[in-house]
């Protein structure tokens, strides 16, 4: 197993599901964490105690992912406070439901900025510092929503395909540089992004939530199971093992067969 103990990771969007799974993962084979995104100051502080039980320092940064200079703060601080920022995962996101017509325009935007451009932000600031080094792994959370579409879910379709363009480009790059790129794009992960999406979807269709789940969400999904965050936090760190080094402008699905169909 590639030894990833001293190393640094930032996940964007760590105070919640899938963005929390991988930091714990990360922690567990001793990368140091920056852990970013929302939540409640006692229970972002008791995260970050959980992760350093792990044998590991962890560090919060409240960058607001629709904020490029706070985003810049970011990686910069991460790098003065560790000395290096050796894998950078992208998973801030958020989600809005709702037909194009009636689709708020402040909305399209946020979901832009949070699940697209926050990644063009990070990547600017970190790859340098990774190229520098001779070492790097980029791993943004895109969706099966960056192979297919779904009805009312203009803005973060739209955004999921853009950062699975983002991360081809991006690998071609940094290629040479021992940086890989590559998306993990997962079918459905019951995390409080999911859950206020049932909700939403249920309004939106006029059906219960009890039917969302069977005959929308996991319709799709083959197996007829969520995905759940330790399977998202040990792909990822295959992706930052030795054994990954030449997979790179990939994308990965993890979703119960959704896209094979
Ligand atoms: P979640 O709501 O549990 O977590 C989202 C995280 O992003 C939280 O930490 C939140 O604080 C943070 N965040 C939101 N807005 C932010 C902002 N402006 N600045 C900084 N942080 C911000 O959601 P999740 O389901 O864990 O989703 C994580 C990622 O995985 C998203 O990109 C999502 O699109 C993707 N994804 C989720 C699923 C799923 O089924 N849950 C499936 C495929 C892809």
């Amino acid at each position: 197993m590639t030894n990833l103990k001293g190393k640094t990771a930032i996940i964007t969007g760590s105070t919640s599901g899938i963005g929390l799974g991988i930091a714990q993962g990360l922690a567990g084979a001793g990368v140091n964490i920056v852990i970013n995104g929302f939540g409640d100051e006692a229970e972002i502080e008791n995260i970050g105690k959980e992760l350093e039980s792990k044998d590991i320092k962890a560090i919060y940064h409240g960058a607001d992912m629709t904020k490029p200079d706070e985003i810049e703060d970011l990686i910069k601080t991460a790098n003065s406070e560790f000395g290096s920022v050796d894998i950078l995962v992208n998973n801030a996101g958020i989600q809005f439901v709702s037909p194009v017509e009636d689709f708020p325009s402040e909305k399209w935007d946020a979901i832009i900025a949070i699940n697209m451009s926050s990644a063009f932000h990070t990547i600017r600031h970190a790859l340098p510092l990774m190229k520098k080094q001779g070492w790097g792994r980029i791993i943004n959370i895109a969706s099966s929503h960056g192979l297919v579409a779904s009805p009312y879910k203009s803005a973060y379709v739209t955004a999921k395909h853009g950062i699975m363009g983002l991360t081809k480009t991006i690998a071609l790059e940094c290629a040479e540089d021992n940086v890989t790129v590559n998306a993990i794009c997962p079918g459905y992960v019951k995390t409080p992004l999911v859950e206020g999406q049932i909700a939403d979807t249920a309004k939106v269709r006029g059906i219960t939530e009890d039917e969302v789940i069977n005959d929308v969400l996991l319709k799709a999904q083959w197996t007829k199971k969520f995905v759940e965050t330790d399977q998202l936090a040990e792909l990822t760190l295959f992706l930052c093992s030795d054994a990954a080094q030449n997979m790179t402008g990939g994308h990965i699905p993890i979703d119960g067969g959704w896209t094979a169909a």
